[in-house]
């Protein structure tokens, strides 16, 4: 499921539950209209539930149609709790003796707006809905003046002066937390996949986008080919011109073979001075067409604080995934191939080819070097 679906079903749920408390809402002023706390007629009551359904009936259009996604929230968060705010006002409004109760419904709306709404939206909101209730006491005690306590509504407008403001700031508070939680989160995950140094992925991830490759190679989806590089002499690196030059070489080598990479493809830390291409739905000559490229381009490289003329090289092995076999298997040959091309005199590509069906595929550089 793509990420914008997954969001659409999330509005349509948070959707749902607004209709259902519509419902709540409906349901207990019938109530209400029923025990004779409220005068309503009822089909003033039987208009205003069809006006209700209406409007939400207009809304899932719109979240269905992904008419919702041209606005700057999709979630149309701040329009549900306005049009709530103004049906709470319409309920005040016919309520009767029960209208101090009936206050609670705006705190019902507010939260809809945490972990949502900034203080600012929630300051706004909260000055719609005492504007609102302070105009339907107004109109109210116009009505009939006799009938109209005066001292207990005051009371009532002040509560929610007091109430809704204050709940805009914590609502607004909360809402700063979840986003700060969210960057953090996010922070979180990007170094949980990804080398401190050289920002490519790490060791973990290259586990992870191999075996993800895997299953879809072992389905018959798309074939992929495997490059492990490792830098030349880099001892020497270190040696003259100290370990946070070298450094500086690593990064800058990772990050430019990364630029020159397909979007589809990946770069990886494999360990020390050495990485890893993953290249997805490539054969054995886009493989080496590609371990060819990066090998011109990182002879090429100019590094900031070194002299001008000097110049890193890599020697490359590559290999083609066999379907089904150990991933371990793969990663072994293009190893044999990197030895090879280390023991050829470096700053070259070798290819080592799938072993036969049944194979034990190759038993890596690392093994035999050990
Ligand atoms: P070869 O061509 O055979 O690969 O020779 P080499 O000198 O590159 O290989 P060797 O394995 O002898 O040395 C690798 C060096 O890479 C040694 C190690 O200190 C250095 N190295 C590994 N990781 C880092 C790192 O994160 N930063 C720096 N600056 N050096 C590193
Ligand atoms: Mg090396
Ligand atoms: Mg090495």
């Amino acid at each position: 499921m793509s990420e914008t679906t997954f969001n659409q079903g999330l509005r349509l749920k948070r959707f749902a539950m607004a209709a259902t408390t519509y419902l709540l809402w409906l349901g207990l002023f019938a109530y209400v209209r029923y025990m004779g706390l409220s005068q309503i007629p009822w089909a003033v009551l039987w208009r205003c539930t069809c006006l209700v359904a209406l409007c939400n009936i207009a809304l899932l259009l719109v979240f269905l149609s992904g008419l919702n996604r041209c606005f700057k929230d999709p979630s149309l968060t701040l329009f549900q709790m306005g049009m709530g705010t103004f049906w709470v006002m319409v309920g005040v409004y016919y309520s009767g003796e029960a209208r101090g109760g009936l206050l609670l419904l705006y705190l019902v709306v507010f939260v809809y707006g945490l972990f949502r709404l900034k203080v600012r939206q929630f300051l706004f909101l909260s000055a719609f809905a005492i504007a609102s209730y302070g105009a339907v006491l107004f109109l109210l005690q116009r009505q009939d003046p006799d009938g109209f306590n005066t001292r207990l509504e005051v009371m009532n407008l002040l509560i929610l002066m007091v109430v809704l403001p204050w709940f805009s700031l914590v609502g607004g508070y909360i809402t700063s937390l979840r986003e700060k939680v969210a960057r953090a989160m996010a922070t979180i995950e990007k170094l949980a996949i990804h080398d401190d140094l050289t920002q490519v992925f790490n060791r973990r991830q290259m586990f992870e986008i191999l075996e993800r490759e895997k299953a879809l190679g072992d389905r018959g989806v798309h074939p992929f080919s495997i490059c492990i590089f490792d830098l030349d002499h880099f001892k020497r690196v270190n040696d003259t011109f100290g370990h946070e030059a070298g450094d500086i070489v690593l990064r800058t080598v990772a990050q430019a073979i990364q630029k020159n990479l397909r979007d589809i493809d990946h770069i990886a830390r494999y360990g020390g001075e050495e990485f890893i291409l993953i290249l997805t739905n490539s054969g054995v000559s886009e493989a080496m067409q590609c371990a060819e490229r990066v090998r011109v381009l990182t002879e090429g490289l100019a590094f900031d604080g070194l002299p001008a003329d000097f110049r890193v090289t890599i020697s490359v092995g590559v290999t083609k995934y066999t379907p089904s076999e150990d991933i371990k298997a793969s990663i072994g040959r293009a190893d044999d191939a990197l030895y090879r091309a280390k023991s050829k005199g470096r700053n070259r590509v070798e290819y080592e080819p799938a072993k036969r069906r049944g194979g034990q595929g190759g038993a890596g550089a690392r093994e035999k070097k050990g």
